[in-house]
């Protein structure tokens, strides 16, 4: 954090003002900008100046965006991208080589695991994982080509929660890079550079955006890093758009509050689960049932706002569940401000087997709940009138 109050960064945290005084950060849908003379032009190619040039390169909106994400994750350097997986794929394909290995948390957010079994390894880029129960087998799993060790916290979807204490001591021992997907939990809730991460992956499409309109993510970390990033970027043009970036750092300002509510939600529904009947299990990382919720607790501000529970009667009975949900939706996204359910057995994980589906935390009765910010009693109640009423 810089030098005032993680709020007051969100918000006071701004680009120059123009020579129209605005009050809120204008926006700068521009490509390009243009040069005093050749010698200008020459001295900001040759990078003796800090300026913007192109909009693939920097742009005042994503400037202020990645300034704000670096202050509320301690971080000292970043790079904001289209989307949450554009951030992911740019970070391994800027620090790894061909032979390079990566160890990674089995359950990983599908896309990052689609990238880890059938896109790296096209450049010879392999991957080993370990499962939640199974942090004290991850040192074996290092060689001399492991270079980076990956994880979320909480994991998507099975809101598992990993030791970030522990696994950064542990990139520290074996000098790999640590790099944390924080999206479930935003910058709001935990830092993982506190705990040892080197680079801090969100996709801000989630609750940093947190009303579902544009995609965006962001990676920040140590300075070096993030210049290698940078560089890759730069000329291979993932970069967030102005307008977007313009979005996402107003969406900043109301972060802290919009988290807050979020979580409160998500605990009360938690606990309607836990006592409902027709529910054999629920996982939250802030109720005291959850097998983590000590490491939760002490690398967590708040629970977050992803819920999931199992429902009795497998993968049928989740299907007829979300047929009856009347208010939530069912979509694809998270961390919006309309609470959100989804069956990832017969939609986002249909295409792995039973058997892959356990391994990454997914049981066939497995619901997920987005909490969003209506008012929780009728949240409850459509998911207590689904349930009274899916067999
Ligand atoms: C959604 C998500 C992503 C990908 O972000 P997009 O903006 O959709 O590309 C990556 N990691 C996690 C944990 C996510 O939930």
């Amino acid at each position: 954090m810089g030098s005032k109050k993680f709020e007051t960064e969100a918000i006071r945290s701004q680009i120059e003002r123009s020579q129209f005084l605005e009050h809120s950060s204008p926006l700068y849908l521009t490509s390009s900008f243009i040069f005093e003379d050749a010698e200008d032009m020459r001295a900001s190619f040759a990078d003796e100046k800090d300026r913007n040039i192109y909009s693939r390169f920097s742009n005042p909106n994503t400037s202020e965006f990645v300034d704000k994400i670096c202050k509320m994750e301690g971080a000292e350097s970043g790079y904001a991208f289209a989307t949450g997986m554009s951030a992911v794929f740019s970070t391994f394909a800027a620090l790894l080589n061909s032979g390079d290995h990566i160890v990674s948390s089995r359950s990983v957010f599908g896309s990052t695991h689609s990238l880890f079994t059938k896109f790296l390894p096209k450049w010879n880029i392999t991957t080993s994982y370990f499962k939640i129960d199974e942090v004290d087998k991850i040192e074996s799993l290092v060689t001399p080509n492991t270079k980076i060790l990956y994880t979320e916290s909480p994991t998507n979807p099975a809101v598992d929660i990993l030791d970030l204490e522990l696994l950064g001591k542990i990139a520290k021992k074996h000098n790999l890079i640590f790099v944390v997907d924080n999206c479930f939990a935003s910058p709001y809730l935990q830092n993982p550079i506190k705990f040892g991460a080197d680079l801090v992956i969100h996709s801000a499409t989630k609750l940093i955006d947190g009303q579902g309109r544009v995609l965006g993510g962001v990676t920040v970390g140590k300075a070096d890093l993030i210049q290698e990033i940078y560089l890759f970027s730069r000329n291979t043009g993932p970069a967030l758009s102005p307008f977007n970036a313009w979005v996402l750092s107003k969406s900043l300002e109301t972060l802290s509050v919009r988290v807050d509510k979020h979580c409160e939600n998500a605990l009360k529904v938690s606990k309607f689960l836990e006592n409902h009947n027709k529910i054999s299990m629920v996982k939250y990382p802030f109720l005291t049932s959850h097998p983590q919720h000590l490491i939760a607790k002490k690398q967590m501000k708040q629970g977050g706002n992803i819920v999931a529970f199992k429902i009795k009667g497998g993968i049928e009975a989740g299907r007829k569940f979300l047929n009856k949900i009347e208010l939530c939706s069912l979509s694809a996204n998270l961390g919006d401000s309309r609470t959100i359910v989804t069956h990832p057995a017969s939609t986002t994980h249909s295409k792995l087997s039973e058997q892959e589906r356990l391994e990454v935390g997914i049981s066939d009765g497995l619901v997920r709940v987005s909490v969003g910010l209506e008012n929780v009693e009728d949240i409850i109640n459509d998911l207590n009138q689904a349930l009274s009423k899916y067999q």
